[in-house]
């Protein structure tokens, strides 16, 4: 049986699955706010869904940001709380057994790769378009990674074949202007739509107002798709993925999967572009069954 614990900014979510993928038992408890609490909260689903499904499990966690390759140390995380902490040592001292820790869009890509949207798959871009921008990269049915733990973190890449009125792109948290993150996540494109209209509106309500033929919001989701195709173009350039997977809250607006396609032609560098763009298959369940399958020899 494998384990899996998807631990988000709000709730955190566990779940065992059977050698097959299929679904024993399932957990969700809101997330404490310190490290102690979050520690214990861990060994508690462990021990919960054991006892449900009298089964031993190995252990897999998607968490928010990374472990330091070099000191063993939780970075890059918006569950602030867990930062600076040796999280995987501690959890296997709580658990008694390894445990293996991967970043949630990590984990995406692995469940979408494993027996999702991708499956079968040689090489899967995951990508999560959601509050933020993340992406993981699945070759041969294992996560990429890579000396730095940052393998796919495409969100803080420029924008690429950026347009004279797209420039210097608006502040990132991370320092720098015109990020991915800040076009492509859903809160960079309500700011895209509300610096072209001075109205605010949630990504929800202007993908509605497309829909029913809003110029000013069929616009601004015009250039949604031309710069996710932008961005998509350098990762197909670099990595030539046998698939692209789409996750995150800005992945449900249907059509995407053709204007992106659509569009991307004129930026990767051939002559066809082959790369199927597909959407989630398992949606939010994705980042807890990925942690799961982060034990693939089961
Ligand atoms: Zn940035």
């Amino acid at each position: 049986m494998r384990i899996g614990i998807d631990l988000g900014g709000t709730k955190i979510e566990a779940i065992a699955l059977d050698s097959t993928g299929n679904e024993l038992a399932r957990k969700r408890i809101p997330s404490p706010r310190s490290y102690d609490a979050t520690i214990a909260a861990i060994r508690d689903l462990v021990a919960a869904l054991e006892a449900e499904t009298g089964e031993q499990g190995t252990v897999g966690i998607g968490m928010p940001g990374a472990v330091s390759p070099a000191t063993g140390l939780v970075k890059n995380a918006n569950s602030t709380w867990l930062i600076g902490h040796p999280f995987g040592r501690d959890l296997e001292a709580a658990l008694g057994r390894e445990v293996r820790l991967a970043n949630d869009a990590d984990c995406f890509a692995l469940s979408e790769a494993t027996d999702g949207a991708a499956a079968g798959a040689k090489t899967v871009f995951g990508v999560i378009l959601g509050t933020g921008v993340g992406g993981g990269l699945v070759v041969n049915g294992a996560l990429l990674s890579g000396p730095n733990a940052i393998a796919g973190e495409w969100g803080h890449n420029s924008l690429p074949f950026v347009l004279a009125d797209e420039m210097p792109g608006p502040d990132c948290y991370c320092g720098k202007k015109g990020c991915i993150e800040t076009w492509v996540s859903g809160p960079g494109f309500a700011a895209d739509y509300m610096r072209d209209t001075r109205e605010a509106l949630s990504p929800e309500a202007i993908v509605a107002a497309a829909e029913a033929g809003n110029r000013p919001a069929r616009l601004a989701l015009r250039r949604y798709a031309d710069r996710l195709a932008r961005a998509l173009a350098h990762v197909i350039d670099i990595l030539d993925p046998h698939a692209i997977v789409l996750g995150g809250g800005m992945s449900n607006i249907a059509a995407l999967y053709d204007e992106v396609p659509s569009r991307w032609g004129a930026y990767v560098f051939s002559d066809t572009v082959a790369t199927p763009l597909l959407r989630h298959k398992h949606g939010d369940a994705s980042g807890v069954r990925g942690a799961a399958w982060l034990w693939p020899e089961n």
